[in-house]
């Protein structure tokens, strides 16, 4: 008798992925249609949950998590064909005469483990990759998201066989049973702690992992920066979902010559964007929970507050909060701070800002303002980082034509458009011999003739 409650449901996929139907292109664009419908009939409902969750308004639910879905769903179902095309890719002139080409082939049944933080996006998003390539799919949500997580599994269970694609509600104890199985690829989004536990469970396995972690994502300003603008787009972009972005900038590094201008800018457009009393704002979430909540209070140093600052327990919010001056050994720049609270550091030159970051892990995301190429590009060729931008925060993210993911302890692998199908594909290397011409030269007896026409093959 097999005691993990989660076998018969992983064999009921295996099973289903051995049938070879997922094979099918049709049958892989059928599931994608049919999750775009769901998405579209359910639409007011995940409106709903998620507002439950974290106060997220419709528009941004559409912006960061729905819409960012359909239009993935819509470029994968356009793609396919030319994805799941055999690569033909030229033969050396030691291998020839052959062709030899690439096949994009499924891995079986993958495991999904979504972050709360944006629920719907950071499980579909995957599943759509998941699917495309063909694989079985079972997909864990973060329990955290309480109302998200019980209506993503109503309308994938109720609309998708099991056999084929299923969704399994839990947290620590039924994470730990179903990780517990031999998995194809394990895909998870969360924090680099539980990253690590996630690895050490596949390995037993060698199951191969993507992990799409978090870590401390910088932003710097150079002095030539277009203030005004940055400002604008570093309040959005930090302050999005209330600062619970994976991607958001959790620090600033300002230019020391700038930053009396800089403060009074950035403070001007928080008010532009939230208005004086920001808890009335639509633009701003809650947060998750009471833990959260108690942790992100706590970070506040209340000596440090430039802007913001207050908070209500009830309703879980916190205002947008500046803290500053920060030096680099303040409590708050040790762990992500997941959160809207921003730290504002200063430096002399670039190169102390430079070093400062690369004291730290390699971050997921990084930002850098400026309006010098030179600085641009000295920055983008010594820091590692997952991804980022020049003059804008977060947005490289919503673009399926770039990788998305980490690098270093912010993770790996990556995902998004073509890259997320790659992702959830084996690459399948195949030489193809043609039998008009067998060539002597690797069968022995081995001559000096033939040695010498294997060094100018392969010189
Ligand atoms: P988390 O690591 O606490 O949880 C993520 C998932 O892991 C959840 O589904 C949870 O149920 C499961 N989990 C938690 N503890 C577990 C354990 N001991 N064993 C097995 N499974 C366990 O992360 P979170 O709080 O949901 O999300 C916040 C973190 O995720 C932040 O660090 C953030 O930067 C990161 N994140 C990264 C991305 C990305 O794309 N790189 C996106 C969103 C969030």
């Amino acid at each position: 008798m097999n005691s993990n409650p989660y076998s018969d449901l992983l064999q009921t996929q295996n099973d289903f992925f051995d049938s070879n139907q997922t094979k099918d292109l049709k049958f892989r664009k059928g599931l994608l249609q049919r999750l775009y419908q769901v998405i579209e009939q359910n639409e007011e409902t995940m409106f709903e949950a998620i507002y439950n969750d974290i106060g997220k308004s419709k528009l941004e639910t559409i912006a960061t998590e729905t819409g960012l879905i359909k239009s993935e769903i819509t470029h994968t179902i356009k793609h396919l064909n030319e994805w799941t095309a055999k690569e033909y890719v030229p033969t050396v002139l030691a291998n020839l005469p052959a062709s030899s080409y690439i096949i994009s082939e499924p891995l079986g049944t993958v495991l999904i483990i979504g972050a709360w933080n944006y629920p719907y996006l950071l499980t579909f998003q995957p599943l759509v990759s998941a699917i495309a390539a063909g694989n079985t799919v079972l997909v864990k949500p973060s329990e955290l998201a309480v109302h998200t997580s019980a209506l993503i599994t109503s309308i994938i269970n109720e609309n998708f066989e099991a056999n084929v694609l299923h969704v399994v509600e839990g947290s620590v104890k039924e994470t730990t049973n179903l990780l517990m199985l031999k998995f194809d690829k394990i895909f998870f989004t969360g924090s680099t702690t539980v990253g690590k536990i996630i690895y050490q469970a596949a390995a037993k396995h060698l199951t191969p992992v993507t992990l799409e972690l978090g870590g401390k994502s910088p932003a710097i300003l150079t002095a030539d920066a277009s203030i005004k603008l940055a400002a604008k787009r570093l309040v959005w972009g930090k302050f999005l979902n209330s600062g619970q972005t994976c991607v958001a900038p959790d620090y600033l590094l300002v230019d020391s010559s700038i930053q009396e201008q800089f403060i009074t800018e950035f403070k001007k457009q928080l008010i532009a964007i939230y208005g004086i009393e920001p808890e009335k704002s639509e633009g701003l979430t809650r947060i998750i929970n009471l833990p959260n909540f108690n942790r992100l209070v706590h970070l506040i140093d209340t000596q440090k507050v430039i802007h913001g600052g207050k908070s209500n327990t009830r309703s879980l919010f916190i205002e947008p909060t500046l803290l500053f001056p920060i030096s680099k050994e303040h409590p708050i720049m040790e762990d992500e701070i997941f959160g809207p609270i921003l730290p504002i550091l200063t430096y002399q030159n670039l190169e102390e800002a430079i070093q400062l970051i690369k004291e730290k892990p390699k971050p997921l995301a990084l930002y850098v303002f400026t309006n010098s190429t030179k600085t641009k590009n000295r920055i983008l060729k010594e820091i590692s980082f997952g991804g980022g931008g020049v003059n804008e925060a977060l947005v490289h993210l919503g673009n399926h034509n770039l990788p998305f993911g980490g690098v270093g302890s912010s993770g790996t692998g990556n995902y998004h458009g073509k890259f997320g199908f790659d992702n959830f594909s084996h690459k399948k290397a195949i030489h193809e011999k043609s039998n008009w011409f067998e060539p002597n030269i690797k069968y022995p007896p081995f001559t000096p003739l033939k040695t010498k026409l294997i060094q100018w093959l392969l010189r």
